[in-house]
């Protein structure tokens, strides 16, 4: 895996080598800059997975850095931290409003700091898990796939195997419709001891455990089921 990188936008040099270094040490690639319009310039034409950002900087301040970074498509998705005096209190706030991740306040301690930036970039991973239907949403039902998990109005149903499969594979899939051959195709993969094969008593089965939300796997008569597609 490529190392992740991290830009630190910070004037004081000797706070900016501390945090260089704290980080290069941690595995990261960090690249340093001490003006806030150099800092934009760089985070702009670099993307990195996570910016360390001053509030005080000459050029630009770290506030409206934040806010050119939280207004553009193209950096919107990188989290940052911000690095503050414990005394600009409002700032803070105002920069976690504009879309900030977290902060940390001088002086800190690398430890603190570390940790700060690997909760912030674990939690940008599972957003983008989220994205990538690890963990799929649709009113008030929930799938896990990590876990293995379908949530029912915030309960916990069970589902076999199976079943599980078949949801996954439907939600991760809203709108598309899919044949009883391909879906049991789908669900069948490696493991060949499922006993029931037809694919309509297991549909039931799911629509059962979902309760009030049952219709959002729909029968195409004639032709299979689909996930409801919500944005239709
Ligand atoms: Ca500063």
């Amino acid at each position: 895996m490529s190392k992740k990188t991290i830009v630190v936008v910070e004037d004081e040099a000797d706070i900016r080598e501390v945090l260089i270094y704290n980080l290069e040490r941690e595995g990261y690639q960090v690249f340093g800059e001490a003006d806030g319009i150099k800092g934009l310039k760089m985070i702009q034409k670099m993307i990195p997975d996570l910016v360390l950002l001053d509030l005080m900087l000459p050029g630009l301040d770290g506030l409206q850095i934040c806010k050119h970074l939280k207004d553009n498509s193209t950096t919107h998705q990188i989290p940052i931290v911000m690095v503050s005096a414990r005394s600009s209190e409002s700032d803070i706030v105002l920069g976690l409003e504009l879309g900030a991740d977290d902060y940390v306040t001088k002086p800190f301690s690398p430890r603190e700091l570390l940790a700060r930036v690997r909760a912030v970039l674990r939690r940008r991973t599972n957003s983008l898990d989220e994205l990538a239907g690890l963990c799929i949403n649709c009113e008030g039902v929930s799938i896990d796939a990590r876990r293995h998990e379908v949530l029912v109005d915030g309960i916990v149903v069970n589902l076999t195997a199976t079943e599980f499969k078949l949801i996954h594979y439907l939600a991760q899939h809203p709108g598309w419709v899919f044949t009883r051959d391909q879906l049991m195709g789908k669900v069948m993969g490696q493991d060949n001891f499922i006993i029931d094969r037809n694919i309509d008593v297991h549909i039931q089965a799911v629509r059962k455990k979902l309760g009030s939300h049952r219709d959002l796997i729909e029968t195409i008569r004639g032709i299979g089921y689909r996930f409801k597609n919500l944005n239709e």
